[in-house]
C-alpha cells in the first residue's frame, strides 16, 4: 500500500532522526493543513502557538522511554505523519502550561482527534495529552501500525463512528470539558 509514509516518511534523512522534528512537511498533507488551520485560528482567537513536533522515529522513542519522558516504548501516531503536537508559544519559546481546551474545540471542528479526550470526552482517560492533535482514531492505530490502514484524503475520524466509539455503548456529544495542563512525561 502506497501512502505518504510508504513514500516520503520512510524515504527522508531524517527517519532515524533522534533529534525533535518539528517541520511540517513531514506530516501528511491532510494532516498538515488541518494542523495550519489551527494554528491560524488559535492566533486569531489571540492565542500564539507553534508546532513543537511532527514526526517522530522509532529510535526517538525508545530514546524518551529510556530517560522516562514518555511511558510509550513503541512509536505512535506521530511517526506515521498523522500526530502533531501543538504548544502555546512565550517569547517565542514553547509552553504546555495553560488551558489547551481552545486547541481541542480546535481540532475538533477541524477534524482532528485532540489529545485531551481522544475524541471520546465521555470516557475518564488515565491518559492525558492536551497538546496532542491526531488524524486518526484511537481504535484505528492498530491497523494504521500494522500497515493495513492509513487515511485518504477524505477521512474524517468523527464520521469513522465505528472506531471512534469502539469503547462506548452510547456515543455521547464530543465537546471538550477541561483541558489539564499535561506534564511532561505523557508524550503520546
Ligand atoms: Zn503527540
Amino acid at each position: 500500500m502506497a501512502t505518504f509514509y510508504t513514500d516520503v516518511i520512510s524515504k527522508d534523512a531524517r527517519f532515524g532522526s533522534l533529534t525533535r522534528v518539528a517541520d511540517p512537511s513531514l506530516l501528511e498533507p491532510g494532516t498538515r493543513q488541518l494542523v495550519e488551520r489551527i494554528i491560524t485560528a488559535s492566533q486569531q482567537m489571540g492565542i500564539e502557538v507553534l508546532i513543537y513536533e511532527t514526526y517522530r522515529s522509532q529510535d526517538r522513542q525508545q530514546q524518551l522511554f529510556n530517560s522516562g519522558a514518555s511511558k510509550l516504548r513503541t512509536v505512535g501516531v506521530h511517526h506515521y505523519g498523522l500526530a502533531c503536537d501543538i504548544v502555546r508559544s512565550v517569547g517565542g519559546e514553547p509552553c504546555w502550561k495553560g488551558d489547551f481546551t481552545f486547541l481541542g474545540q480546535l481540532a475538533q471542528s477541524s477534524g482532528l482527534i485532540w489529545g485531551g479526550d481522544w475524541g471520546a470526552p465521555q470516557i475518564k482517560h488515565s491518559f492525558i495529552d492536551s497538546v496532542h492533535v491526531q488524524r486518526c482514531t484511537v481504535a484505528r492505530q492498530g491497523d494504521l501500525f500494522a500497515g493495513v490502514w492509513y487515511p485518504d484524503q477524505t477521512y474524517n475520524p468523527y464520521n469513522d463512528v465505528q472506531h471512534l466509539f469502539a469503547d462506548t455503548r452510547k456515543p455521547a456529544k464530543a465537546v471538550a470539558k477541561t483541558g489539564r495542563p499535561p506534564t511532561r512525561s505523557q508524550r503520546a
